[in-house]
Formats: C-alpha cells, sequence, structure tokens
C-alpha cells in the first residue's frame, strides 16, 4: 500500500512538470506517456535484478548464454514471441510483440569485457572468480533495452496501439560482430525505426557519428626448430608477426590523424627455445569513415605480405568483421531528446555522488581529470553538429540501412575513461540502476511515439534518405561467410 502511494505521488510530480502544451494537445499521448513511466516504476525492481544478474556473469562475446538467456526469459514471460539463436549465433535473438507495421526496434547488447574484473568499490578491487567486467555497461544497456520493450507493450495492450514492437539481443557488440552478421542475414530488412542507448557519463541525445572498423587476424605459419641447436632450419612466424607490427607502427604516421590502429598478439609461440611455427596478430584499422577503412586495411594487408616474404613464413588472414560508422538522425535524436528532458537527468544522491568521487580519484591523480561534479545531473542541450564518437558501434551498420537514434545515459562518474574498472563499479552500483531506468522511459516513450505518429516517421525518413545519398553499404566480409563461432 505505502508502495502504492510512492508511486502515485512519484508519478503525479513527474507529470506536474511536462510541458503543458504536451498536456492540453494530446490527452491520450499523455495518458500513454504517464502509463509508460508509471509501468517502469512498477518493474523497477526486476530491471535492477537483471542488471545486477548480468553484472555479474560478466560474459564476454559470443559466450553471453546466461546474459542472453536471462533477457529471453523476461521477454518471453511478458508474452513476446522470442526466435533464439538467430544469424547462427547462439547468443543472439530477436523478440517481438504485436502485429503489422510500423515495426519500431531497441537494440540490447549484453557482453563484458576481458581484464576488468571489478567489486563494487571506489577503489581497484578485481572480483573473486572472474577475469570479466561490465566496462562499457552493456549489462544496464540490455536490461534498460528490454524494460523499455515490457513499457511499450503495456501500453500497447492497455490503449490498443498498432505496429510491431522488436527488441534485438545482439551480441559480441565489443566485437563488433552481432549486429553486422544479423544484418547481412536480413533480420532488420521491414524495420522502420532503430533505437539504441549507451551507458556514458553524460545525458544527451545520441546525434553522433562514430568509427568504423575493420577486424582481421593475421596468422603467419613458420617450421618449427631448435631455436639454439637449429635455428638455421627454422622460420619464425613470430617474425612475420614482428616485422607487420613495425610495419603497421610505420604506416601509422602517414594516415589521417582521426585513425586508429591496434593490436593485440593472440599467439607469440609456444617458449622460447622453440622457434615459434604458427603466431597470430589481432588488428582492429578503424577510421571516421568507411571508405578510409578500407585503404587504411588494403595498406596492411600489403604490410603483412611484406613482412612474410621478409621472414620467409606464410600468412593467412580472417576477417572477423567490418563494422561502418554511424550515420545520425536529426528527427530522431530531437524526439529522444525531447522524451529525455521530460523524463530528466538521474536523481543521484548523496552516496552515489560519493562513490562516483571515489572513483574519480585514481583518474585525476593519473591523468589529471579536470571534471569537479562527480556525476552529471543535467541534460545536455542538442548539438550544432554531430557528435563524433572516437569510438566504433555496430549500431552503425544498422544505421545505414534504417533510421537510428538514441541517447546516452548517465551510468559512470564524470569524465571517466570507456572500458575502465571505475565504469564497471559505477554499473553494478546504483548509480547505473538510475541511469538504467531514466534510458529504458526514454526509449519507451519514444518507441510509443513512433507507434502513433506517422508524421514522426516519414520525417526521419526524409532525414535518413538525405543522408544516405551517394552511399552505397558495402562489406570487405567474404560473401556468405558465417558469423565467427569465438572471438578468441
Ligand atoms: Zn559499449
Amino acid at each position: 500500500m505505502r508502495r502504492w502511494i510512492f508511486a502515485t505521488l512519484s508519478a503525479a510530480l513527474f507529470f506536474s512538470i511536462l510541458p503543458i502544451d504536451n498536456a492540453a494537445d494530446q490527452p491520450a499521448g499523455a495518458s500513454i506517456d504517464e502509463d509508460v513511466v508509471k509501468h517502469l516504476d512498477s518493474i523497477q525492481k526486476e530491471l535492477v535484478e537483471c542488471n545486477q544478474d548480468i553484472w555479474t556473469y560478466a560474459e564476454v562475446g559470443l559466450e553471453e548464454h546466461r546474459s542472453a538467456a536471462r533477457l529471453v526469459s523476461i521477454l518471453k514471460k511478458a508474452g513476446f514471441r522470442v526466435k533464439e539463436g538467430v544469424a547462427g549465433m547462439p547468443t543472439a535473438f530477436v523478440a517481438e510483440y504485436g502485429e503489422g507495421s510500423p515495426v519500431i526496434g531497441i537494440l540490447a547488447e549484453y557482453d563484458a569485457l576481458p581484464e576488468l574484473s571489478q567489486e563494487i568499490a571506489g577503489t581497484r578491487k578485481p572480483a573473486k572468480g572472474r577475469t570479466t567486467g561490465h566496462g562499457c555497461g552493456h549489462c544496464a544497456l540490455g536490461t534498460g533495452a528490454v524494460g523499455a520493450a515490457l513499457a511499450v507493450k503495456h501500453v500497447y495492450d492497455k490503449h490498443k496501439l498498432k505496429g510491431t514492437i522488436r527488441v534485438y539481443g545482439t551480441p559480441a557488440e565489443e566485437t563488433l560482430i552481432g549486429k553486422v552478421y544479423m544484418l547481412l542475414a536480413g533480420l532488420f530488412r521491414d524495420l522502420d525505426i532503430c533505437l539504441h542507448w549507451h551507458p556514458g557519463s553524460k545525458n544527451r541525445t545520441y546525434f553522433s557519428t562514430s568509427k568504423a572498423c575493420v577486424s582481421a587476424k593475421f596468422t603467419f605459419h613458420g617450421i618449427a626448430a631448435h631455436a639454439s641447436g637449429s635455428p638455421d632450419k627454422g622460420k619464425s612466424a613470430l617474425d612475420g608477426v614482428e616485422l607487420m607490427n613495425i610495419g603497421a607502427n610505420y604506416m601509422r604516421e602517414h594516415i589521417k590523424e582521426t585513425s586508429r590502429v591496434h593490436y593485440v598478439i593472440t599467439n607469440g609461440g609456444g617458449q622460447p627455445n622453440v622457434v615459434p611455427a604458427t603466431s597470430q596478430v589481432w588488428y582492429y584499422v578503424r577510421a571516421n569513415d568507411h571508405t578510409d577503412v578500407e585503404k587504411h586495411f588494403d595498406w596492411l594487408k600489403d604490410i603483412a605480405d611484406g613482412a612474410a616474404k621478409m621472414s620467409r613464413t606464410k600468412m593467412t588472414m580472417t576477417i572477423d568483421t567490418d563494422c561502418h560508422e554511424l550515420i545520425p538522425n536529426e528527427p530522431i535524436s530531437k524526439l529522444v531528446l525531447k522524451h529525455l528532458k521530460k523524463v530528466g537527468a538521474p536523481k543521484f544522491d548523496d552516496a552515489d555522488r560519493a562513490l562516483a568521487t571515489q572513483l574519480q580519484t585514481a583518474i585525476r591523480a593519473d591523468f589529471g581529470l579536470k571534471e569537479t561534479n562527480p556525476l552529471a545531473d543535467t541534460v545536455d542541450e542538442f548539438p550544432k553538429t554531430p557528435y563524433s564518437d572516437a569510438g566504433s558501434t555496430d549500431v552503425g551498420d544498422i544505421s545505414w540501412y534504417v533510421p537510428t537514434g538514441g541517447l546516452s545515459a548517465a551510468c559512470f562518474a564524470a569524465g571517466s575513461p570507456g572500458h575502465s574498472w571505475q565504469n564497471v563499479a559505477a554499473v553494478g552500483s546504483p548509480i547505473g540502476h538510475k541511469g538504467m531506468m531514466v534510458a529504458a522511459k526514454v526509449l519507451a516513450l519514444t518507441a510509443t511515439e513512433y507507434l502513433q505518429s506517422p508524421t514522426a516517421l516519414n520525417s526521419a525518413k526524409a532525414d535518413f534518405d538525405q543522408r544516405m545519398k551517394g552511399r552505397t553499404y558495402s562489406t570487405i566480409i567474404p560473401k556468405g561467410q558465417a558469423a565467427p563461432k569465438s572471438i578468441r
């Protein structure tokens, strides 16, 4: 009973600050919006538990079995039709509710990162029993997306809306695989609008570009021999890898400053007294647009060929994925911002600010962090030009086919770097829960508006058509290649 009174009061407070024009012009829409928010408040406990579970599982890409199953079970219980194991990936799924058009999609991600095990603590403290952690906050991302879909389903039934709401369970975002292969499998073909969100350290609409990126592995094949007794009878695959890396590091100076090349050696041989017969290096090549990525990657392949020649080894290459830059959509971004302003920034409390302040300490000491606020408690205004995200996201590929937009909600300490232990701690704490609930509300309100407004749909499509003029989606993934079974 007490809880009911609290929910009613908070809903009343929330709607007392709604812009009057919306409430006056669209009484039905306003009551639908109210129901969206009320429903999300009513299922907050369940969503927080789900975020906590996926945070604890911390499964890396293509291994997110428990995480995907956790989200699927919530969706099935709510009456969604779910297809699991789509596009040849056991942890990919599509969940759907309703019938016909428009079809509004919401993207869910749930993969974690290696080497980022961390407890919910203000200082560095790896969690026992795992080496991985949600340094990008995808536990909250997936849970918030599913929460949004549940709220849309609730008002869909109650207000007899038309159209289809769909949740895409997209694995392995960190290696830019899930959505790319789901797209190539045709799963986004009939989508009208695609919505997404990402935990961040700011509250803002995702009117943004991102970097295109190719991920590929170069394996060098040599001949093993005793490294001291008969090195003249061996050919070192590791020499091939090292020479390739030297070449790539020379190339780096002569590509655009905004381009990025990074690698890890996934196999450097067995032990020093055996000339390595096999060695492998894994590369990401990024640029602000896909055309540049193609050029850089051609150069890198020549370098790999050269390294094989120099080391008298053979080189084979596999392309894991080819990801495109994000195409921003102004009308969607503006609609998202309208709803984000209504919902407002997360309401952080003193405990949240204390944790965030502690998380910032090491960043301040090591990297000279300038942020004075512990957490973002305001919503950013619409930017004059699109933000440029220095990372990559496979949401980018979807945005080449479907008008796509979303938001970032504060789930991390202000100014904290991506893929950091600080972010693991924050997104598993009430800071992350609060950001996630804001995002779920904004996504649900935006999706609901697109289900009801053909005008809004048309303007998103017109913006998309305009931006896609002169662009053709091309991929260097070999035709018909199946999604990788594992990343490592
Ligand atoms: Zn991410």
